[in-house]
């Protein structure tokens, strides 16, 4: 199916976002209605790909077609992906390269267009860019504590689609709370936290969260052509091997001078067997957190995330 008219395109995760509004169309990144959701999918394994594939058939969520992720960073998406499409939906698959190969991250973005209308207005690729340059200097902020780890993450997890307007977007990147002295500085890497209030809580027990792994991949991947948009997508950590992602989180951990790293995993999702190999490979004492339905953090991964603050004022 070609899409004709502006309309409203969900994506089930990272997508490059200046390719859909270049093509006049409006992007929606499902994950976003995840967190605040009161859904409670029967048939499930990650809640996050079976809660916005229930609010998508329930017409809870309103999109004119769904680009999934195919390959790259998820399986579950693609099941439920699959679901969603054979709901009625139109879906466009979309994939990203193993290995890095910019020419087929090109070919991707080429059939994506081809989907999004074929039409593509290049001033677009300029004004997501500016935006993400404005978002680079609050993540600048955030790294030297100038603004809360739930400041900064609130305005990256909107990077993935600029909330579908990026004018409006832009008036919103100004950080609204100062920060306050925290005791350390943590990464918290993985999948985000379902959890609406983890940053919030994770704050309350002294620890500023001064990196957010995947929402941080939304903001500095980006560029002005078709060719620098497939180079720099082509790097997005979570869709390359494990050792490409460590040795990119190895460097952004030490650049932001973290004193511990809260590995955030979701029940069923294949990101957990990767717990064992960064816990053995990252130089810092690790929390790991599993969450499962989406809402408030609960009263026993508070308890963990209190315990492992007490344990970092331990640490030598
Ligand atoms: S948590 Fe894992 S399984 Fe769930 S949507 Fe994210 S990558 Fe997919």
């Amino acid at each position: 199916m070609i899409l004709t008219s502006m309309s409203t395109v969900g994506i089930t995760a990272l997508v490059p976002p200046e390719l859909i509004f270049a093509c006049g169309h409006m992007p929606l990144d499902v994950n976003n209605h995840v967190p605040s959701s009161a859904e409670h999918p029967v048939s499930k394994l990650c809640a996050w790909t079976a809660t916005w594939r229930e609010m998508l058939l329930q017409k809870r969520l309103q999109v004119d077609s769904l680009v999934v992720v195919a390959g790259g960073d998820c399986h579950n998406a693609l099941a439920d992906g699959q679901r969603v499409a054979l709901g009625g939906i139109p879906a466009h698959f979309f994939f990203y390269p193993f290995d890095g190969d910019t020419d087929y991250m090109e070919a991707q973005m080429q059939r994506l267009v081809l989907h999004l209308g074929g039409e593509v207005d290049k001033a677009k690729f300029r004004e997501v860019g500016l935006a993400k340059e404005l978002g680079m200097r609050l993540e600048q902020m955030r790294i030297e504590g100038r603004i809360s780890g739930a400041d900064a993450f609130r305005i990256l997890i909107s990077f993935s689609d600029l909330c579908g307007d990026i004018p409006a977007f832009m008036e919103q990147l100004v950080p609204e709370k100062r920060h306050e002295e925290a005791k350390f500085r943590v990464g918290l890497i993985g999948v985000p936290p379902i959890y609406k209030d983890f940053h919030e809580v994770a704050e309350s027990f002294g620890m500023h969260i001064a990196y957010d792994e995947l929402p941080y991949e939304f903001l500095r991947l980006g560029g002005n052509s078709m060719a620098e948009l497939a180079k720099s997508y082509a790097g997005y950590t979570f869709a390359r091997s494990l050792g490409y992602r460590l040795d990119f989180l190895e460097r952004e951990l030490a650049r932001r001078r973290v004193d511990g790293v809260i590995h955030y995993t979701q029940f069923a999702c294949h990101h957990l067997l990767e717990d064992d190999v960064l816990r053995r490979r990252l130089d810092y004492p690790v929390l790991t957190v599993q969450g499962d339905m989406p809402g408030s953090t609960p009263e026993q991964v508070k308890l963990r995330l209190e315990a492992f603050s007490e344990m970092l004022g331990r640490a030598p």
